[in-house]
């Protein structure tokens, strides 16, 4: 079984009421409504989709099934692509480099509709997704259990740029934030953002185990899209490349709010990971993303690098940027042209171990 929830705020344990879990210590309450505990403090949502066509959806994954509401209802209500980024398995390909086994607890923050945790867990002990959002939690609920699985456990948290996360240390083999770090500077004023995720960090390693792994799925700051003019999580291009206060400056003009959606370089995730007592990360890169990497590659292995960009640059269409990387890797030396990838790549996977 999952480690069981404990306080948030004092980190003592709860006991199971009629509709809600009491702290034995501080006595906070926490409702718990349909089998969903809820340890938010305050409201925060955030979605593709309004909360009454959330509600619409859930009703229609009760009565058709899951499925059959995002495909035939979900994708009406946003964009066709969006069935896959909600059902698609692939999205939790990045298993293949992590330590999951049929004993492993799994905790998946940010766990969005369920697409990795229901994926995973066949093949662990238990999942634990967290979000802050109760619809999707709920939908979460409702698909593992049309998908006949009974490990699945969902809660509703807040905002993970104040992480106080409801487990006793050293709850989890694996902890997996895929698309999340970068978000996580957002809602606090007053802390630089760097500092933000470096805490949400250490709360992670908390309840990781010792010897733990932790998976970030994130974008490169410096990936070379965001040179050609691919916007930024800011949704603005350019800001990801700036110096931090100038891009806050542009955001402030622009959207009357601080840049706060920090990403890193290859040596500055590494940092920010040391810096929040995790060992050395294995770095990966994941094409053509983390959201569903089709392929992995080992970020220091130049020989995977070369064969597979050489591999892949005979099957560019656009001319210019075949001969591009056809040029990058006929006349510079292998180790240049290999570190020039990993510093300019879209984007990251990485799989760093909680200290033992
Ligand atoms: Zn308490």
């Amino acid at each position: 079984m999952a480690a069981p929830f404990f306080c948030p705020w004092c980190r003592h344990e709860l006991s199971a009421q009629t509709d809600e879990l009491v702290c034995g210590a501080c006595h906070r309450r926490f409702p718990v409504e349909e089998r969903l505990p809820d340890f938010s403090s305050r409201s925060h949502y955030w979605n593709q989709i309004t909360e009454e066509q959330m509600e619409v959806i859930l009703e229609i994954a009760r009565l058709h099934g899951y499925r059959y509401a995002i495909e035939k209802i979900f994708t009406l209500l946003t964009d066709r692509s969006h069935a896959g980024y909600v059902l698609s398995e692939s999205r939790a390909d990045f298993r293949a480099i992590l330590p999951i086994t049929p004993e492993s607890d799994v905790l998946d923050l940010g766990g969005g509709w369920g697409a990795v945790a229901c994926t995973l867990a066949p093949g662990c002990r238990s999942v634990t997704t967290v979000d802050t959002n109760p619809y999707t939690l709920r939908f979460i609920q409702m698909r593992a259990r049309q998908s006949g699985l009974d490990n699945v456990r969902p809660a509703r948290i807040d905002p993970l740029d104040d992480a106080r996360l409801p487990f006793p240390d050293g709850s989890f083999d694996v902890a997996i934030m895929n698309g999340v770090l970068e978000w996580v500077g957002e809602a606090t004023e007053g802390v630089s953002p760097q500092e933000v995720q470096r805490r949400c960090l250490i709360e992670v390693r908390r309840v990781l185990k010792p010897g733990g792994a932790l998976y970030v799925g994130i974008e490169n700051r410096f990936a070379y899209g965001y040179f050609l003019g691919a916007r930024d999580h800011s949704r603005l291009r350019y800001t990801s490349l700036m110096p931090r206060s100038l891009a806050s400056l542009i955001t402030r003009l622009r959207q009357g709010r601080p840049y706060r959606t920090y990403t890193y370089s290859y040596q500055g995730y590494k940092a920010l990971l040391a810096s929040a007592g995790f060992g050395s990360p294995e770095l990966y890169l994941a094409i053509p993303s983390y959201r569903d990497p089709e392929y992995i590659l080992p970020a220091e292995d130049d020989r995977a690098i070369a064969y597979f960009m050489r591999r892949r640059a005979a099957h560019i269409v656009d001319a210019m940027r075949r001969r591009t990387v056809q040029a990058l890797f006929n006349r510079l030396p292998l180790s240049v042209s290999c570190r020039l990838v990993r510093q300019l790549f879209y984007s990251y996977l990485m799989v760093a171990e909680a200290p033992r």
